[in-house]
This record gives structure tokens, C-alpha cells and sequence, in this order.
């Protein structure tokens, strides 16, 4: 039997390793016009590495118990960052205690109670804002050079940095470079990580549109703005800190390796290979699929 063309579309997309929820979301992808990428665990590996660790003096902390208490506040946090710090806790043999009373502020950092010590991981913005000094030097040094600097504070005495850094996944600047031919527009980033830190990654991936510092609910309002000005969007994301804005899109694109449960469920459509060329690679089929209809 010969299917129809656009779930005959469904099924190309999905050996093309996109999985396209419905028809319906399979004509919004041809219509899209403007993609806004996330970028921790989107445009980068879900997987990032840390890739330094600062005591400050003050605290009177080592850098391996620095560390060791940051993933203990970080142990049930679902976000990538977290994961790394406590990934490479472990790796570096230390002892992860668990922590306790664990608050995650989504787009900020966690805190939780360790060893009865009261310990905060969150990224630079805020803390810094009033005051800092030599601290800011280092943060913004990390962010030239393209990582991610998030700050400790132990029983709130600043205690030290963290350096992360995520791979870009692969395909992203060929995506760029696709998305901008086929809709005209350049793709957008959007990130809850400083502006230093995202230019940089963002200049290897080819985008010049960059919007930093976003809460989950700024990502969801230049979402709107980019509607607003007439664009159809699709949003691409790991469904950490993004999943509202992947609801408010007119499509809603997650990673599906790495992305969360609850990204899974509100996408509209799920990257199941590593390799962000699926974007440009499902739209352009989506439009073929839509001429064959109409
Ligand atoms: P992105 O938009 O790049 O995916 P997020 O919105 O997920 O980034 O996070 C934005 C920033 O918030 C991070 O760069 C970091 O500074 C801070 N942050 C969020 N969650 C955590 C966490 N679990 N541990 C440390 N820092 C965090
Ligand atoms: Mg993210």
C-alpha cells in the first residue's frame, strides 16, 4: 500500500533520525522560518567536562573539598553542568556525600545541605553584581575562552569557581550554515549562560544572534519577540531550562539523548542522533512533503 505523503514524510524523517509526533507537526516544520537553538546541552554536548576548579582563599577550602561538597549539592540535579561537577567528583576519587534540602532555581543553580554545610552553585551573574573584585577577573577570564564559570558559596562565603566547558555537537555550524540558506535568517542562541561565554561558542557554530543571560522565562519572551516580527519558529532544546520555551514555540524540537523526560513529552519533535544537520535535514523535507500535498 502506498502511504500518504506526509506520514510517508513521517516515516523519512525518522530514519533520517527525527521523530516528528504528528502530520500536523510535520506541516508547522515546513513553515518554519526562524530557529532558535538552546545552548548547554544543545548546541553543545549534553556532556560537558569541568575543566577547572579555583578555591578562593577566604573560605579556607581545598580545591578537591571545594569540589567535593559542590557535587554533593549538585547530586540530584538533572542539569548537564551538574551532572559534570558530579561526574568529575568522582572521577577525581573523592567522597560524594549526598546532600540535603536540595533547591533547584531553574536557570540559576541548586543548593543543598552538606555535611552540614549550606552550599550554593550558581552561575556568576548575580553574586558578582555586588561586588567581587579579583573573582570577576577570573570569571571573566574563563568566559573569553569560552567556559562556563559557575561559583560556590559555602555557608554563603564565596568559596570558589568551577570551570565547565561542553563540545559542540556535531553538525552545528553545518546546520547553521543550512538553516540560514533555507529560511533566510540566520539561526538565533539562546542561553541562560553569561554573553562572554556563549560568543565564544557561538562564533565556532556561525551564529551572530546571540541572547545571554535568559531565565527560563526571558527564553519563552524572545521567543514572542521573534513571533511577533512575523517569524515561524521553531525552538531547539534539551528541554533543561528550555522546556517552556520549546512549548511556546510554533514547533518545539528536543535532543532526545540528552534531553528530559519532560522535553520528551511537550516536543513536537525529537532528535534521536547526535547531530544537530537533522534540523535543516527535517525541515527541508517537511517543505518537500507540504508541496506534494497542497
Ligand atoms: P543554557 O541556556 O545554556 O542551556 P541554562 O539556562 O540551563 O543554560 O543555565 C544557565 C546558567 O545557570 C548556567 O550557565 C549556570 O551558570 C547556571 N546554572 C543552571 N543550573 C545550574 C546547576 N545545576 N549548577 C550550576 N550552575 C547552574
Ligand atoms: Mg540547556
Amino acid at each position: 500500500a502506498t502511504m500518504p505523503p506526509l506520514l510517508a514524510a513521517i516515516a523519512t524523517a525518522g530514519r533520517h533520525g527525527v521523530l516528528v509526533k504528528s502530520a500536523v507537526v510535520l506541516e508547522q516544520l515546513g513553515g518554519v522560518t526562524r530557529v532558535a537553538f538552546d545552548k548547554t546541552g544543545t548546541l553543545t554536548e549534553g556532556r560537558p567536562q569541568l575543566t577547572g576548579v579555583y578555591a578562593l582563599p577566604g573560605a579556607d577550602l581545598t580545591e578537591d573539598r571545594l569540589l567535593a561538597l559542590a557535587a554533593g549539592a549538585e547530586q540530584s540535579s538533572e542539569h548537564p553542568l551538574g551532572r559534570a561537577v558530579v561526574t568529575a567528583a568522582r572521577e577525581a576519587g573523592l567522597e560524594v556525600a549526598p546532600g540535603q534540602d536540595f533547591v533547584s532555581e531553574p536557570g540559576r543553580g541548586v543548593r543543598a545541605r552538606v555535611q552540614g554545610r549550606l552550599v550554593e552553585v550558581v552561575g556568576p551573574a548575580r553574586l558578582l553584581d555586588g561586588g567581587g573584585g579579583s573573582i570577576r577577573e577570573v570569571v571573566a577570564g574563563l568566559q573569553d575562552g569560552g567556559h562556563t564559570a559557575v561559583l560556590v558559596r559555602v555557608d554563603g562565603v564565596l568559596a570558589g569557581v568551577l570551570a565547565l566547558a561542553g563540545r559542540m555537537r556535531p553538525g552545528a555550524a553545518e546546520a547553521v550554515t543550512r538553516l540560514t540558506a533555507l529560511t533566510g535568517t540566520a539561526p538565533v542562541l539562546l542561553t541562560g549562560d553569561n554573553a562572554r561565554a556563549a560568543a565564544h561558542l557561538a562564533a565556532q557554530a556561525g551564529i551572530d544572534d546571540v541572547r545571554a543571560d535568559l531565565l527560563p522565562a526571558d527564553k519563552v519572551t524572545a521567543v514572542r519577540e521573534l513571533q511577533g516580527a512575523g517569524a515561524r519558529v521553531a525552538v531547539v532544546g534539551d528541554g533543561v531550562n528550555d522546556a517552556p520555551a520549546l512549548a511556546g514555540a510554533h514547533v518545539g524540537i528536543a535532543m532526545g539523548r540528552a534531553g528530559s523526560d519532560l522535553a520528551l513529552d511537550t516536543a513536537d519533535a525529537i532528535i534521536t542522533r547526535d547531530d544537530l544537520t537533522a534540523v535543516p535535514a527535517v525541515i527541508a523535507l517537511a517543505r518537500r512533503a507540504r508541496r506534494v500535498v497542497v
